[in-house]
């Protein structure tokens, strides 16, 4: 609402302005509450904290009282809110810690709905119904705190790569999402019945009964193929010739932790801390961190967890930490830099993983690592708390493993000298590839040119590995290349101990993992590192998984057979 643009006529009666005051408070308040319990039942009770502030503001009598008072001075409730707001706003942009800081956002935010309600202005949107498709400019991260994401049924973005944060949490959820779709916004109609088909990227609007039924029938046969596979989910992820490999899912959200269980992961290779922040449009606190993390453990608990600190920034900003204004912001203070510079907050998760330590198989991982110093600033951290928390007499478990990720050219380049201090290595190519090719991974644009098969990405691959297997640390991959059918034998066949990427891409994994060789996949791999395009990479695998017999496969085969010919021409 540009509130400057609507017409507001104060009544004449000055007792009138204070009521609808009164009311639109009202309803705002009842909105809110509505919106707590909804994300509350959804994701668990830390992703409604940011409801409980914003509550919390509305019902602050000295809030309420100054704009009172200033209905008195204007004559107007709307010109005396959008006075408050703007003093309040003036006065938390001036506080210097950022957490105190953010909390003017909840201010603006509450301000802003209790004015959509004073102008009589109406969300335009209906209720959603079961099987929605949403259609959005972005998809960013925090949708997923906003919208009722088990009646949606796909998403559509009109920008964005593959690989953005919004696109992996669509994946996690098993939500298809189609995103670069130019022109969408212009296009689809509200009401308009779609086919989205989240495997090839293509948007039907409109379709006829004929394709209408032709999706019902692959999409029944889909669902059938991934009941057989979860129903063997106890199979071991075990190549031909005996050579075990360990699969594990990615998670963000408590929802997530039951799709680990379904599709037959190990456990979570990587558990991002993002969305709660995101939800709380800010640092989280540590006892909201620590609740979160407990359940974590818990839930999976004797399985291993390994949680990683908060990679904000690049595509994942929060707002009032001063991110905006930066001109290159996948470059700029992002991940690790950021929680550098926030030692506050950092400390806060630090302690929060820690104590959740001594309740099950943790692992504590630190992203975007790019050289030696700023992984020992960032142990100097950890052991700071550790100390602390030995002189509060707070249990943790001392031997708590803390690793790095290797995501940026420079700690691939320099993985031995890494690895010498640090317990484990998760290779992230997903910014790897972002970094490696120079090819931002929200960018539409440049989509063609990303590719974690390119020949430069798998030399670093490669030289990651190494340097694990000389300094004796298990190496995974944890970006969405770890469940890219196409990927698998090569990682396979590079050394690559542990695959964790998108739940239920698991079964589908081990299929393929079950039907390799793991000397014939090492051959691969050679080829592939001396391959001259990702093309080529990209044949050496497709041959491999057709001479595997996975084409055959009863219910991967149909559409595997169909990446593949993508990959290699018709047979
Ligand atoms: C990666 O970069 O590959 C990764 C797993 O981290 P994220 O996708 O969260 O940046
Ligand atoms: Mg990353």
């Amino acid at each position: 609402v540009d509130i400057d643009r609507v017409d507001y006529t104060p009544s004449e009666d000055l007792a009138v302005e204070h009521d609808d005051f009164a009311r639109a408070l009202d309803e705002a308040l009842s909105e809110i509450e509505d919106m707590r319990d909804i994300v509350r039942d959804r994701f668990g009770p830390e992703f409604a904290a940011v409801f409980h502030v914003q509550i919390q503001i509305l019902e602050d009598k000295g809030f309420v009282r100054n704009i009172h008072q200033a209905i008195d001075e204007t004559r107007s409730a709307r010109d005396a809110l959008q006075q408050v707001l703007e003093t309040y706003r003036r006065t938390f942009e001036r506080i210097e810690d950022p957490y105190f800081r953010e909390r003017g956002t909840d201010i603006e935010d509450v301000g802003q709905r209790v004015m959509s309600r004073l102008l009589g202005v109406r969300d335009h949107l209906e209720p959603m119904k079961r099987g929605s498709i949403v259609v959005v400019d972005q998809l960013l991260p925090a949708l997923f705190a906003q919208l009722e994401m088990d009646k949606v049924a796909a998403v559509i973005a009109e920008h964005g790569g593959q690989t953005s944060h919004g696109v992996i949490f669509a994946r996690t959820l098993e939500i298809p999402a189609v995103t670069g779709a130019t022109g969408i916004l212009e296009e689809a109609r509200e009401g308009e019945g779609a086919i989205v088909d989240g495997a090839t990227g293509t948007i039907y609007l409109s379709p006829d009964d004929a394709l209408t039924r032709e999706f019902e029938q692959a999409q029944h046969q889909y669902e059938v193929a991934v009941e057989h596979l979860d129903a063997m989910r106890e199979r071991p992820a075990e190549t031909l010739d005996g050579h075990r490999i360990k699969l594990s899912a990615n998670a963000g959200l408590l929802a997530d932790l039951r799709l680990v269980e379904k599709h037959g992961a190990e456990g979570v290779g990587l558990f991002r801390t993002e969305l709660l922040a995101l939800a709380h449009r800010g640092f989280p606190s540590e006892e909201e961190q620590g609740q979160l993390y407990q359940r974590v453990v818990d839930f999976l608990d004797p399985r291993p967890v390994t949680i990683r600190t908060l990679d904000l920034g690049g595509d994942k900003g929060i707002p009032n930490i001063g991110l905006d204004d930066e001109e290159n912001p996948q470059l700029g203070c992002r991940s690790i830099r950021l929680m550098l510079e926030n030692r506050r907050a950092f400390r806060a998760q630090l302690r929060a993983i820690l104590r959740a330590s001594v309740r099950g198989n943790l692992r504590m991982m630190l992203p975007m690592i790019g050289s030696l110093s700023e992984l020992r600033e960032a142990k100097g951290v950890i052991d700071e708390v550790r100390l602390e928390l030995e002189r509060d007499g707070t249990p943790f478990d001392p031997a708590l493993p803390v690793g790095i990720m290797i995501e940026v050219p420079s700690a691939a380049l320099t993985a031995p000298v890494l690895a010498r201090e640090c317990d484990f290595f998760s290779i992230g190519t997903n910014d790897l590839t972002q970094y490696t090719l120079a090819v931002d991974r929200g960018n539409e644009r440049v989509a063609h040119l990303y590719d974690p098969l390119h020949p430069a990405v798998l030399q670093l691959i490669q030289m990651t590995v190494r340097a694990g297997r000389d300094a004796d640390i298990p190496v995974s991959v944890c970006g969405e290349m770890a469940t890219n059918p196409l990927s698998v034998p090569i990682l396979v066949g590079l050394g690559i101990g542990e695959l964790s990427g998108t739940p239920a891409a698991v079964p589908v994994v081990k299929e393929i993992v079950r039907a390799l060789d793991a000397r014939e996949v090492e051959a691969d791999a050679r080829a592939a590192l001396l391959a001259r395009t990702p093309a080529e990479v990209h044949a050496i695998a497709a041959t491999r998984l057709r001479s595997a017999g996975l084409v055959e496969h009863p219910d991967i085969g149909g559409w595997l057979g169909q990446l593949l010919e993508d990959a290699l021409g018709p047979v």
